[in-house]
């Protein structure tokens, strides 16, 4: 297979884990007998300071072109600390999202059993434990209006869905859910918002198409505490832009750490891949960033992307050996793991590569 694959490592440690990521795609491409192309584009605050741009146009043009896109993180202290910042790293990443279509936001959460030690929450609770989550990423409160008013004293966030929105992403989980466990338990708030009341009326007619998968409408505040309580009671869960957000770092805990979670966004044009965790200031530079989430957001590409499902798999078993051996980052390090199997970011990686 020949493919064009662009490189965004962003900011952070963003820079520091695509590397990594980058490295397991040679490896596979070698292994298999691939041909990868590859390109690098900025985006965030290098691409800020570079161009004054968080999402320069040049970097929009490359993403178009390309067949599958790896992305790092965006982020800087700088904004963190100054919300009067007009420039954002953040804008760059939304409006990515808008231009390349990308709707669906899935994030696998299934933890590896090695890694039971290092979550904060029981063993026992947590054993079997597999989620897919499907976050809307176009629409609600990110992308509606927003402003001040009363001389800046009073501010103002809309959230809008259209009945479209909801419907193909809908569709998507569902189509999800027939793959798996046939279980898809919708997300709102419908008792007191609005857009949530028509998500609510677009999932019951969908799910007439659907009848052999069980639906189930939970509200966004039960969720979060079930999510904790019986994780396991989770097949494919749907929801809205900023509830997603919240739920999936809330049910990074089952898998152990932000720095194992991977993400992909799909829509309608070239698919990006990356952690879920940020650009993480407080370990930039430091070597000790996990880069597993990248590589794993590297198995999402080959599957979902060029249909790799093969050479993904090699990819999720030679993570899973790597653990099984013992070795750990620092972040999924327990009090029983000896010093000398915690590994580096680049260390762990050649870990990895030598196990595909
Ligand atoms: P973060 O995900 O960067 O870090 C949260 C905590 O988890 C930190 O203590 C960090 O050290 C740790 N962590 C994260 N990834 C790790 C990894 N791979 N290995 C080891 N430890 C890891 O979130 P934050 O601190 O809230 O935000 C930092 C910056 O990242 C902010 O500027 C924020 O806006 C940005 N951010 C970007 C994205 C994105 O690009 N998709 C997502 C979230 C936050």
């Amino acid at each position: 297979m020949n493919k064009n694959i662009l490189i965004v490592p962003g900011d952070g440690i963003g820079q520091e884990v695509t590397a990594v990521g980058k490295k397991v795609l040679d490896r596979i491409a070698e292994k298999f007998g691939h041909t990868f192309h590859y390109d690098e584009a900025l985006i965030g605050h290098v691409a800020i300071e570079a161009t004054g741009s968080p999402l320069p146009d040049e970097t929009l043009q490359k993403m178009k072109a390309s067949d599958a896109i790896l992305f790092g993180a965006v982020g800087h202290p700088k904004y963190d600390n100054d919300p009067t910042a007009k420039v954002r790293p953040e804008q760059g990443l939304l409006k990515m999202r808008k231009e390349l279509g990308l709707y669906a936001n899935l994030r696998p959460i299934k933890l590896f059993d090695e890694l039971l030690g290092a979550s904060s929450i029981k063993p026992e609770i947590l054993r079997g434990a597999d989620i897919l989550f499907f976050r809307e990423l176009t629409g609600d409160i990110y992308f509606g209006e927003k402003g001040r008013k009363n001389d800046g004293n009073t501010a103002y966030d809309v959230a809008e869905y259209s009945r479209f929105e909801v419907e193909r992403i809908a569709r998507k989980a569902f189509d999800a859910a027939r793959t798996r466990r046939k279980k898809l338990c919708s997300v709102d708030k419908a008792n007191v918002i609005e857009t949530s009341r028509l998500w609510r009326e677009v999932i019951q007619k969908i799910a007439l198409e659907y009848p052999d998968v069980e639906v189930e409408h939970q509200f966004v505040d039960a969720t979060a505490m079930l999510l904790i309580k019986d994780p396991k009671k989770f097949d494919v869960v749907v929801t809205a832009n900023l509830f997603g957000d919240i739920l999936t770092d809330e049910a990074s805990q089952i898998a152990g750490s932000m720095g194992m979670l991977a993400s992909a966004s799909i829509g309608d044009g070239t698919g990006v891949y990356e952690p879920i965790h940020g650009s993480a200031h407080d370990i930039t530079g430091k070597g000790v960033a996990n880069p597993l989430a990248s590589i794993l957001s590297v198995a999402l590409l080959l599957d979902i992307s060029f249909g790799l499902k093969n050479e993904a798999d090699t990819v999720i078993s030679a993570v899973d050996a790597v653990l099984k051996a013992g070795f750990r980052t620092r972040d999924i390090a327990d009090a029983s793991t000896l010093s000398e199997n915690i590994l580096g970011t680049d260390a762990i990686g050649q870990e990895v590569l030598k196990r595909i």
